[in-house]
């Protein structure tokens, strides 16, 4: 138990607040602003302030809607990142003075003599973090001066926020080891303690009264520090910062999921305040949670029960039943930041009416979250409101369709698998004669700007969809006749009709509603404009066949077929919440084994089902990942489940570090699969063992830069390639998809990778 402060803060935390809120702006006014800054068009004067007028509009807006206490409205002063904001701040990143915005954005960016740190996924959440490097020996100066300009700067408004930082447990999980270091970030706890001691006397002094510090990592099983492991770092921590004399009063928030340890461990220590998340998300995967978190005593709670990272209306009726289980006197938040949803459903005017009610983006989840805390009583309209939300929706066939209950109930259930089984399907696809060490490429061609163009003007209408088509498949002509000039073995059509390969299925499939604006913060300045799974997803008509057939009637060569797979569609989407993920799943399954079944009968033989973000759903607590895989691979099993055995099924993903889910990659079994690998020199090669019983492609070409590799460099990583893996089943590829890329660079590359497939082919049937 610490000792308490000594500075008389006597402000109550305020009853209603949120874990933080979109930063890109209502009309992505952050992301105009970067991107004028970063082109040169704005000066760093024009930039701030920019970025300025968005936050004290941000502030009015959330005090209008009713966060009207102090410190209700959380901040985290980031421009492009919130925990390259902390790093800095606590001066685990550019400690040697106070980093200038240009330093920041290079930080973040990179440039011609500093690579970029790198980047990677929040929690399990489709925000991308700057991952902070700690070096042996790192000394952490505190820049409170940072944080204490976004306090002033509110206050000119007349808005007193709550500073929000990554706690530092947290930002050390999360770190990892500059290169050549031999500690681990978390050696360095108490060192950054001090820092954060320091910056939080500095907030103290001038008044504030509130500071937020954020801990996820205590609801998640990290490779680098186990649970309990974890829980005694947040004691150690919490221990130094709340024993500290000159403070504020501090909330300690844990969004993402349950804490186990780290809940008993937050408790002891005693925070002023606590967060915790009850999302529905959360109860289901953590029934007792409530309960757990009820029994703490002496504890102000913060409960999380608005749900920050999807778009449902809220059952205010049930979680006011919750929120009165967990005593009096309890504040109301949301389970995360808002970080992850869109602005407003406000903006939206293309929605179906009967789906429109049903949602809840960042300003109706404000609203409901200052009606939870105010009760039915205060409140009447918006309980009245959520009632036929929830009603409405539980009953509409939208969400309930009977032809596709019918054909989920008719599939086996448990683990499927296609027959025959490889080995035999591998002695039947030699029909397809593919020549030794084949090459191929991911799917798609660079989407050049005259596309875009050719997009957008028939979007506005003013091209018919006549000519959008011919457009497209003259491009897809030239994608043809160029692999073909190239040498290529097996062809693609280059996807010139798809703005994006989730959004593209799910504005032709059932079951799925698109947005107008709905844009998610997906890192810095980039954001994504996830679909809606609404309801039971089916298949109307074929989508893709018409373009796959069409390329395969330019050439002798085979064409390969390009579907997104179930996992990757749902894992870029917002999800249901009244049905588990793996009942959509099954269903995105049945809707793209008819399109396989369609694109065979067309006379595609060969088709690929990316899979890039299998890994990016894996459960944070390890317990659960077993079942997630077996319905991630199950569902990716029934698309292919009825293919002929002559049919080849690729499959792709793309990240580096696949060691963590190689067994459940295998166990896609897909006849051939690609995955990124040359960045990491093939290195992963290394776990790949009997287990990866059929073919592979490991990138040789990596395609985030435009950097085009020489022909050497392409046939030794083939070689390194060749010394994990046998010259039958070896394919040659790049690491990715080409769309970023633009047409010269991209013939450059593919022509030496043609060429250094050449060259190892020509020494390998020698000594062969
Ligand atoms: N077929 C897709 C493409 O080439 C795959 C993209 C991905 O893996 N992210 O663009
Ligand atoms: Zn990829």
């Amino acid at each position: 138990m610490s000792t308490p402060h000594s500075t008389p803060f006597t402000a109550p935390f305020p009853s209603a607040t949120i874990q933080g809120y979109p930063r890109i702006g209502a009309q992505r006014e952050l992301k105009f602003a970067l991107e004028a800054l970063w082109s040169g068009r704005a000066s760093e004067e024009d930039f701030l302030a920019a970025s300025r007028a968005l936050r004290i509009d941000t502030y009015a807006r959330l005090r209008d809607a009713g966060l009207n206490e102090d410190y209700a409205i959380p901040a985290d002063g980031a421009v492009y990142d919130h925990v390259l904001e902390t790093a800095l701040t606590v001066g685990v990143l550019g400690t040697h003075k106070e980093v200038s915005l240009a330093e920041e954005f290079t930080l973040a960016r990179g440039n011609d003599a500093q690579p970029a740190l790198e980047m990677t996924k929040w929690f399990d959440t489709n925000y991308h973090y700057l991952v902070p490097e700690i070096a042996d020996g790192a000394v952490f100066i505190p820049r409170p001066e940072r944080t204490l300009r976004l306090v002033e700067e509110a206050r000119a408004a007349g808005h007193t926020i709550r500073p929000a930082l990554v706690g530092p447990v947290t930002l050390l999980a999360l770190s990892k080891q500059a290169d050549g270091a031999t500690s681990q970030p978390l050696e360095h706890l108490d060192a950054l303690v001090e820092s954060y001691r320091t910056v939080l006397a500095a907030l103290a002094d001038a008044g504030v009264e509130w500071v937020e510090l954020t801990e996820p990592a205590v609801v998640a099983d990290l490779a680098v520090a186990d649970d309990a492991t974890l829980a005694q770092h947040i004691a150690a921590a919490y221990a130094q910062i709340l024993g500290a004399e000159q403070r504020p009063q501090v909330l300690v928030s844990t969004p993402y999921g349950a804490a186990r340890a780290g809940l008993a461990a937050l408790a002891d220590a005693a925070p002023e305040a606590l967060h915790v998340d009850l999302a529905v998300g959360t109860l289901a995967q953590e029934p007792d949670y409530v309960h757990r978190v009820a029994s703490l005593r002496d504890i102000h709670l913060v409960a999380g029960l608005i749900d920050g990272r999807n778009v449902w209306a809220a059952d205010l009726r049930t979680l006011r039943n919750t929120l009165e289980q967990l005593g009096d006197a309890v504040s109301v938040s949301t389970s995360t930041s808002l970080l992850h949803v869109p602005h407003t459903v406000a903006a939206e005017t293309h929605l179906p009416v009967d789906v429109a009610p049903w949602l809840s983006f960042a300003d109706e989840k404000v609203a409901e979250v200052v009606a939870l805390a105010a009760g039915p009583l205060d409140a009447p309209e918006a309980y009245a409101q959520a009632d036929r939300a929830v009603r409405t929706r539980a009953a509409s066939e939208r969400t309930h369709d009977a032809a596709v209950a019918a054909r989920t109930a008719a599939l086996p259930a448990g683990e499927v698998q296609r027959q025959p089984l490889y080995a035999e399907r591998a002695e039947t696809q030699k029909s397809l004669d593919i020549p030794l060490l084949p090459t191929t490429t991911i799917g798609s061609f660079p989407q050049t700007q005259e596309i875009r163009q050719t997009r957008a003007a028939h979007k506005a209408g003013e091209i018919t969809a006549a000519e959008y088509e011919e457009a497209l498949k003259d491009e897809v002509r030239a994608v043809v006749e160029l692999q073909e000039r190239l040498g290529l073995d097996v062809l693609v059509h280059g996807e010139p009709e798809r703005n994006d390969m989730v959004q593209y299925f799910a504005e032709l499939l059932d079951g799925f509603v698109v947005t107008d604006n709905g844009w998610v913060q997906s890192y810095g300045s980039r954001c994504t404009r996830p679909p809606l799974v609404v309801g039971d997803i089916s298949r109307p008509r074929a989508m893709t066949v018409e373009w796959s057939a069409f390329a395969q009637s330019l050439s002798t060569k085979p064409v390969k077929g390009m579907l997104t797979g179930p996992v990757t569609i749902l894992a870029w989407s917002f999800n249901r919440d009244d049905v588990p993920l793996s009942v959509s799943a099954d269903q995105l399954g049945i809707a793209l084994a008819d399109e396989v079944h369609d694109l065979e009968q067309a006379g595609i033989d060969i088709i690929q089902i990316d899979e890039p973000a299998l890994r990016e759903l894996l459960p944070l607590r390890e317990e659960r990942r077993p079942e997630y895989l077996a319905w991630a691979v199950r569902a990716f099993r029934l698309a292919a489940l009825d293919a002929k055995p002559t049919t080849q099924i690729h499959t792709h993903l793309c990240y580096s570090e696949f060691g963590q889910i190689i067994e459940a990659v295998a166990a896609l079994d897909a006849d051939v699969t690609s995955i990124e690998a040359a960045r990491s020199r093939m290195e992963l090669l290394a776990d790949v063992d009997e287990r990866f019983y059929s073919a592979l492609g490991p990138g040789i070409y990596d395609i985030h830069s435009p950097r085009v590799p020489s022909v050497a460099e392409m046939a030794e990583l083939i070689r390194a390639a060749l010394r994990h893996f046998p010259l039958e089943r070896l394919w040659v590829n790049p690491d990715c998809g080409l769309k970023t890329r633009g047409y010269a660079e991209t013939e450059a590359a593919l022509r030496n990778m043609v060429l250094a497939r050449d060259e190892v082919r020509a020494t390998v049937s020698v000594t062969v």
